[in-house]
């Protein structure tokens, strides 16, 4: 694990490198993403946001859930779609950085994984995501392949994956699908930081946007930032719930954001030996 941690942290430095020599006229990358740690954070931060909306458009959309499907291919999923949402640009100096982060922070999270987790061990997970960016566009991501091996068939599996979300998945009207309502709560318990960073990233903006735009909801969507301790939720990880009722105000599809967990993100130092 930490071989291939020290292969991500090589791989990503010539990219971003040659990406930055190549692009001289790329935007300016915003505020929060100036420092390399906060870039990571955000991909990570954004990967589970994007990671709880595949969960959303599967139920949603094909009625694919825990009671319908098994959680460990559903899980699988919800990482597939993530990383298809936010595939980046080779040109996207920071869309690329904010992926390897992803990766990254899934294997700095090895050591807590626990056996009954439904999700898959957090090396497969890196490797997943680092195999579709790579499949992606495999010339412009050369710096992976020391990474991927040949028999994951990665570009096949882009693909393939991209077929199916466009068959399946995709908003093929000319209206928009249903607006995604994005709300942040006042955060307590000093989660102050983590909710301003959030903010600053426009990460729930951001897929409000994507989701709502490109694919065909069909119940209204919340997308909520909060202290989920503090509303009592245990332990302070993102989430998805679909919520059905008498009256039409209790019909709606949630994906919670926790400050906690960005919070301690924030906490990581990337940059440290693993
Ligand atoms: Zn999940």
């Amino acid at each position: 694990m930490r071989q291939l941690g020290k292969t991500f942290a090589a791989a990503m430095s010539p990219i971003a490198m040659a990406m930055a020599a190549a692009s001289i006229a790329a935007a300016t990358p915003p505020a929060a993403a100036q420092s390399s740690n906060e870039t990571l954070v955000q991909g990570y931060i954004r990967f589970m946001a994007y990671h709880e909306a595949g969960h959303m458009l599967m139920n949603q959309i094909q009625g694919i859930n825990a009671k319908t499907a098994a959680t460990d291919a559903i899980e699988s999923a919800a990482d597939d779609f993530a990383t298809l949402l936010l595939i980046p640009d080779p040109s996207d100096e920071n869309g690329v950085n904010e992926m390897m982060g992803a990766a990254l922070a899934w294997l700095k999270a090895g050591p807590r994984y626990s056996e009954d987790d439904p999700h898959a061990p957090p090396l497969a997970r890196a490797e997943q995501i680092i195999c579709h960016i790579y499949g992606s566009d495999p010339q412009s991501f050369a710096g992976l392949a020391e990474v991927v091996q040949p028999e994951w068939e990665c570009e096949q599996k882009y693909a393939d994956m991209l077929d199916g979300l466009v068959a399946e998945y995709a908003n093929h009207t000319d209206r928009t699908g249903v607006q995604i309502d994005v709300s942040y709560a006042a955060p307590t318990q000093g989660m102050e930081r983590a909710a301003q960073f959030l903010r600053d990233s426009t990460i729930l903006e951001d897929l409000a946007y994507d989701v709502g735009q490109d694919f065909k909801l069909i119940r209204p969507t919340k997308l909520m930032a909060m202290n989920c301790k503090a509303m009592g939720g245990d332990s302070g990880t993102f989430h998805y719930d679909s919520f059905s009722g008498a009256k039409p105000e209790q019909n709606y599809d949630r994906i919670v954001i926790c400050y906690e967990l960005i919070d301690m993100w924030l906490k990581v130092d990337f940059d440290a030996d693993q």
